[in-house]
């Protein structure tokens, strides 16, 4: 009986089978358009998104500041997003410092926003005294907000807003697939309108590092000089490329587990004193619930080999991925009963 590590989804380890797809891959020399798994692995997610290209980085936070570096220009550019999304809340101030952009972040529900949020958030064209509003980000699924799947009525709205005020659209796909999973609308409905979208191999996918950012042939030409100058043009990289396409091909069903064991989790934990949750609201695989004493919580589940993160003063996140089955829930449930008896 190991640990129940529900600290994030980004804590799988390969599985043996990922592992002998990765040590028999044929690879060669990445940056030089020689390594045929991370070949193979760029159109597969550029035709998945719906776009031209795709362009394989070490991490998701690369392809959120690439994507940032290509559409914010120098001069007071501007981008919208939620507050609590992952450029403003945990890449080192990286929009900023390598990209020089503007964050208007939003404070609206559930980590989403609608056109009118956008609308609402526009600067006067032209007015010298204001930011030049350029970009819109939205996060699929909400990491901060509990998962939460964006409709696609709403991107829809949200893409047409921004496109009428000529605005550049990217979308920070780190569980794009529990999305699709979840809702069973393809990746290529929810990415379009979109100038920038990207997928994450290391979080429910299962492998252990590597992204893919895609857009247009210019884009994705462009993001190679910013992927060069970061030092993230790779060697043989298809090592790792070879453990994201057999997650593509092995791990992406299978995230509705994921989704049935958090909703599971959600259901147990809204029956347990001193917590409060929506269990109604869990939509994919992160459940997040309040409780008065986050960072105790937590402990105490640590001595009976569960793990979550305090996110707050308030709140506790579990995130169930394919290293948690059912069986582990419930064990997780048992000592959620102990500690908060
Ligand atoms: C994890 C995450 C990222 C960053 O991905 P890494 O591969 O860990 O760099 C970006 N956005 C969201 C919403 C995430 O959850």
């Amino acid at each position: 009986m190991g640990l129940v590590n529900l600290y994030s989804d980004t804590q799988t380890r390969p599985t043996s089978a990922m592992r002998t797809a990765m040590a028999e891959a044929e690879v060669g020399d990445e940056q030089r358009f020689e390594d045929p798994q991370v070949t193979a692995l760029c159109a597969r997610v550029a035709e998945l998104l719906g776009m031209e290209a795709a362009v394989f980085l070490p991490s998701g936070t690369m392809c959120n500041e690439i994507a940032f570096r290509l559409h914010i220009r120098p001069g007071g550019d501007e981008a919208i997003l939620h507050r609590t999304s992952h450029p403003i809340i945990a890449e080192a101030g990286g929009p900023a410092a390598f990209a020089g952009a503007m964050m208007y972040p939003l404070d609206t529900p559930l980590g989403m926003f609608t056109a009118d949020d956008v609308r609402g958030a526009l600067r006067r064209p032209g007015d010298r005294y204001s930011p030049r509003s350029r970009l819109v980000s939205v996060e699929q699924t909400t990491n901060m907000a509990g998962g939460r799947v964006w409709p696609l009525a709403q991107l829809r709205d949200v893409v047409a807003a921004a496109r009428e005020a000529g605005l550049r659209l990217h979308m920070d796909g780190a569980r794009l697939m529990n999305a699709v999973v979840a809702s069973g609308v393809p990746a290529s409905e929810m990415t379009a309108g979109f100038d920038t979208a990207w997928l994450d191999f290391t979080k429910g996918l299962g492998a252990p590092l590597g992204a893919c950012l895609a857009g247009s042939a210019e884009l994705i030409d462009e993001a190679w000089r910013y992927k060069q100058m970061l030092g993230g043009a790779l060697r043989q990289a298809g090592i790792v490329a070879a453990g994201a396409l057999y997650a593509l091909d092995h791990h992406v069903d299978r995230l509705a587990e994921d989704h049935a064991n958090a909703a599971v989790l959600a259901r147990g934990l809204a029956e347990l004193p001193g917590v409060t949750i929506d269990p109604d609201a869990v939509e994919t695989n992160i459940v997040i619930f309040e409780h008065d004493d986050p960072e105790g919580l937590c402990a105490r589940l640590r001595e009976q080999d569960v793990v979550m993160g305090a996110i707050g003063p308030r709140r506790v996140r579990a995130v169930t991925h394919l290293d948690v089955d059912a069986e582990a829930i419930q064990r997780a449930l048992h000592a959620l009963e102990r500690v908060c008896a």
